[in-house]
């Protein structure tokens, strides 16, 4: 059964997108759901999970909630227990379940950039968190790919290699993480709310190719300043869209309209 219920649980969620792209996609579809945010902080958060499975809900988790969320999960998808971290849940068999569509979101975001992924292809990750451990799960599809993952907290690097071992490299020092990249990712949130940036663009490799997981209406400072220098480069909006995409195909069985729910993000 579809959910009668969305919510997209976060703390704070003013900065979330995804209530006016689904809606756009929800409305359009005649779907009769509503989609709201929903502001929960970590002490309320088993509560609201029981509550939300006691009316079959369904929904989106963003920051702070994924890692937490998942564990209040009576089942996780393969891609949900290798990311450590759910991003969608429904309702069946009176559990919740959990999946990560950030990882799917991101490998077409990916391709849409790179076009085909190259074989081997080196990959700088910057940040350690739930948005990097997605771009692990993908890139661990991508055959022969490495990473080398740079954060500002080198033990949550390293906890976070530990389950990547055979490909993704922790390097202490950005420069070095940069070093030969084709594809540089910040998985931080730098550049969310102002113009900061999480990397200068005279340490990019030549003919590197930058995704900023960071979504903001006109870019990020970081893609503009990497066009400037002649990359290729976007933000989190199509990841944004895609992933959005998948979790919409887990609610209601068929696909959303992409056009649509990326007009609505303006
Ligand atoms: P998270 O779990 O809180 O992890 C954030 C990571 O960034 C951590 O490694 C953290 O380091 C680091 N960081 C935070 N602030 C920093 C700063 N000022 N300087 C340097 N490093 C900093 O967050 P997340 O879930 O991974 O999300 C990260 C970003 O990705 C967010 O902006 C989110 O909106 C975006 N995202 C986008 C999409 C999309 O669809 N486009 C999907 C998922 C996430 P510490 O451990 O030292 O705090």
């Amino acid at each position: 059964m579809p959910p009668t219920r969305l919510v997209l649980i976060g703390d704070p969620v003013s900065h979330s997108l995804s209530p006016k792209f689904q809606s756009a996609a929800i409305d359009a579809a005649g779907l009769g759901v509503k989609y709201e945010a929903m502001k929960v902080s970590s002490a309320d958060l088993e509560q609201v999970a029981q509550s939300l499975l006691d009316e079959s809900a369904g929904g989106n988790v963003t920051v702070p909630h994924k890692t937490a969320f998942s564990r209040l999960c009576g089942e996780r998808t393969a891609t949900a227990e290798r990311t450590g971290a759910v991003n969608t849940f429904w309702t069946r068999d009176g559990k919740l379940v959990g999946d990560n569509t950030d990882v799917a979101g991101f490998d077409a975001a990916a391709r849409e950039l790179l076009g085909e992924i190259p074989p081997g292809v080196k990959v700088a990750v910057i940040g350690a968190g739930g948005a990097a451990a997605a771009v692990l799960a993908a890139v661990e599809g991508w055959p022969g790919a490495k990473v080398r993952l740079f954060s500002r907290t080198l033990e949550r690097s390293e906890k976070l290699a530990e389950r990547f071992a055979d490909f993704v490299r922790v390097d202490s020092a950005l420069q070095t993480a940069l070093a030969g990249a084709t594809l540089v990712v910040n998985a931080t949130p730098i550049g969310m709310t102002d113009d900061s940036v999480p990397l200068e663009t005279e340490h990019l490799p030549r003919d590197s190719v930058v995704l900023d997981l960071v979504y903001r209406p006109g870019g990020t400072a970081l893609t503009r300043a990497a066009h400037g220098a002649g990359h290729r480069a976007a933000d989190g909006r199509t990841m944004l869209i895609e992933q959005g995409a998948r979790s919409f195909e887990k609610w209601f069985g068929f696909a959303p309209d992409k056009r649509l729910m990326r007009a609505a993000l303006g």
